[in-house]
């Protein structure tokens, strides 16, 4: 059977895993060490070759930015990962390690394996996580674009002048819909304690959670009438927030919704969670190395 490291590298963890008929075997999760991504990752594959070296046939590396695939090059990961720009990923570690290796944006690894665990040819994933990404898969290809920026939609322009994002400009959509924004509205830095007073019906936090909400379905709407997709599938760690949340984001968008042919059950939660992204990079590698 063949085995392939699924590598995830978001703005604040990178996980890792052997991934074996998408199933995650060996599973291995680390703070991201932001001024050395590079230590991290390293330090993520040996201890995943280390538990499987023999039967591992390539990784597949997932990570914020624009990421030239062809190649295996991150073009710019910022704003979320400084160091993290012009990187010759793939040939680097194919020498270092003496494996194939290849590179995706990490929410469009999670777009393409929800797309596949889904079985459907068209759909649209929003890994709302440190930072706001989005994965395109329409007819059965994901949607690289020609500079390699389809799906960067945390970075359009949401509201003018807004709040100042990472990467420069102002009122960039990750700027309000994000897990570091829904923290800040919800006056609550712990993470378990966000879900379990979320769960509670908790006032302060179910507002904090509409409050993003709104802006949500405004980038929803858009996509629903830009892509036509199947699903709008909600990823990253927001969608541990779990069924209550998927009907306030139902709810808010019906409104939208009604004056349209698409309808508000078109949204759901992603099915993988916060695997999708290891699961969908090796997904990724695998198609590769197989003439994909
Ligand atoms: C990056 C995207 C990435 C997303 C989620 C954004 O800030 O620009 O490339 O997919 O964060 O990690
Ligand atoms: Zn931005």
């Amino acid at each position: 059977m063949n085995k392939v490291i699924g590598i995830d590298i978001g703005g604040t963890m990178i996980k890792g895993g052997i991934v074996e008929e998408k199933i995650i075997k060996t599973r291995i999760i680390q703070p991201l060490a932001k001024k050395q991504p590079m230590e991290s990752l390293d330090s993520v594959i040996k201890k995943l070759l280390r538990a499987g070296y023999e039967q591992i046939k390539c990784i597949g590396i997932a990570t914020a930015g624009r990421v030239d695939s062809d190649d295996g090059v991150v073009l710019y990961a910022s704003p979320n990962i400084p160091n993290w720009s012009s990187l010759q990923l793939s040939k680097i570690l194919r020498k270092r390690y003496d494996i194939p290796c290849y590179v995706i944006n990490d929410a469009k690894a999670a777009a393409l394996a929800e797309a596949k665990i889904r079985n459907v040819s068209n759909l649209v994933l929003l890994t709302i996580g440190t930072g706001l990404g989005g994965g395109i898969i329409v007819n059965g290809e994901i949607l690289q674009g020609f500079k390699w920026e389809a799906g960067e939609i945390g970075h359009t322009i949401l509201h003018p002048n807004g709040r100042q994002c990472n990467c420069g400009k102002k009122g960039c959509a990750e700027q309000y819909i994000s897990m570091k924004v829904l923290h800040r509205y919800a006056k609550e830095r712990d993470r378990h304690r966000l879900i379990e007073r979320f769960h509670q019906n908790d006032l302060q936090i179910v507002s904090a959670v509409e409050r993003l909400v709104k802006d949500l379905v405004i980038l929803t709407d858009k996509l629903f009438l830009t892509i036509d997709p199947e699903f709008v599938v909600i990823g990253g760690g927001f969608c541990e927030l779990g069924s209550n949340v998927l009907e306030i984001i139902r709810k808010h968008l019906e409104p939208y919704a009604s004056k349209s042919l698409y309808s508000p059950s078109q949204v759901d939660l992603s099915t993988l969670g916060n695997d999708a992204g290891i699961i969908g990079a090796a997904m990724y590698a695998e198609s590769r190395i197989s003439g994909g």
